[in-house]
């Protein structure tokens, strides 16, 4: 029987998420990676029963019942509830912003009246953005907001874009709101969960099958060009399905400039301690040059006994290209937008590229996002295009 065929760039969730539905349905698949293992940015080593994650914190959540339950093809799971605490004047005070951090801010008489409000405003239990809260016309509010912006968003936001948060798209800040109730939890999704064995078993496992090869240590970029209406791999032309998942500046060969990126430096320490920090993730929103401090083996939920434990620090920087380091955030701004639109749409002209991912289209997705985009990327293919 003559086999479909498709190539894959990328061994991130993304790629490895199209390759296994593209092989499920009989495609054979060809899977090349830059690096020498897989999972891209959600690759972990196992360390003393817990999963030290190479590229920072990845902590899974999904309201997407569909990126649930195809990812549990590939995994068993831990019940995990991530919560976060902001070290502020020496308290660690709850984020999201709820009532709880608030009374540990405002004296009783002040949170019980800025409670009400909050309530009456935007309803019992209900999430805010900050932006949203600062437009608020009511004098009392609006200076909340104001400080609430202080102490949660205004450095560790400055630290982590290095830009003005005006020129930034209001989604960012609004994936971190105020609650307005003592829900505690950094994230409000139906499934909020780990993988058991770490998300680098999970697309080990996605990409166990027959027709899959992956090849890693591959430097696609030598070996695919796009020009005009034809992808070029090998120096032949390809007349099926290519998947690119990395950055769409490189492969377009910086046309129109480099696109740009926010990346993360890690300070990976192991501590001679049982424990660390009180939480799996520490913010630190008034202080200190990094943004976030994780201790993995809180992450698994499972109390796991050890005499050290891993931690690391991130300090966020501009990416330029540099070897040793990945670019983790495309900028949510809009020249950057509109320069990748530029791109796209030469990139569009080849009708059997398809881009896919964080970098190759450019958006802040999590990995449910990703994951759920993939999904949505391998029908299509099947369905034969129509992009
Ligand atoms: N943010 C902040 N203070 C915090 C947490 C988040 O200012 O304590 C802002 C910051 O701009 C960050 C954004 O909210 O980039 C989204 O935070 P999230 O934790 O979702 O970022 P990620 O884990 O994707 O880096």
């Amino acid at each position: 029987m003559d086999k479909k065929h498709a190539l894959i760039v990328g061994a991130g969730l993304t790629g490895a998420s199209v390759a296994r539905v593209l092989a499920d349905a009989g495609y054979k698949v060809t899977l090349w990676e830059k690096e020498n293992r897989v999972a891209g940015a959600v690759a972990d080593k196992s360390k003393d029963g817990y999963f030290v994650q190479i590229h920072g914190p990845h902590l899974f959540h999904t309201n997407i019942k569909e990126v649930y339950e195809f990812l549990s093809r590939f995994t068993e799971w831990f019940e995990y509830r991530h919560t976060v605490r902001a070290l502020v004047d020496g308290k660690y005070i709850p984020v999201p912003f709820n009532f709880t951090t608030l009374e540990m801010l405002y004296g009783k008489a002040d949170a019980d009246r800025i409670e009400k409000k909050l309530t009456d405003a935007y309803g019992k239990d209900g999430a805010v953005s900050i932006s949203e809260m600062r437009e608020n016309a009511d004098t009392e509010i609006k200076n909340f907001a104001e400080r609430v912006y202080k102490c949660i968003f205004e450095f560790y936001s400055a630290k982590q874009w290095g830009m003005d948060m005006a020129k930034i798209d209001p989604s960012v800040l609004g994936r971190v709101p105020v609650r307005t109730g003592y829900t505690d939890g950094y994230f409000a999704d139906k499934y909020q969960a780990m993988p058991v064995k770490g998300f680098s078993a999970v697309v080990e496992n996605m990409l166990d099958h027959k027709n899959i090869e992956t090849v890693t240590g591959v430097d696609a970029l030598t070996r695919i060009s796009v020009e005009g209406k034809d992808v070029i791999v090998d120096g032949e032309k390809a007349d099926y399905p290519v998947v690119y998942t990395g950055c769409l500046d490189a492969l377009m060969k910086f046309v129109y400039g480099a696109l740009p990126y926010r990346t993360l430096r890690f300070d990976f320490e192991e501590v001679n301690a049982e424990s660390f920090q009180p939480f799996g993730v520490v913010n630190y929103t008034v202080s200190e040059e990094f943004t976030r401090i994780s201790e993995y083996k809180k992450f698994t939920a499972q109390n796991v006994k050890s005499d050290t434990s891993v931690i690391v620090r991130e300090y966020p920087l501009a990416y330029d290209g540099q070897k040793e380091l990945s670019p983790y955030y495309p900028l949510p701004v809009a020249e950057a937008r509109a320069r990748f639109a530029e791109y796209k749409a030469d990139a569009d002209k080849a009708e059997n590229l398809y881009l896919a991912g964080r970098l190759g289209r450019y958006v802040y997705v999590n990995m449910d996002k990703a994951v759920a985009d993939a999904l949505e990327l391998a029908r299509e293919i099947l369905r034969g295009g129509n992009r």
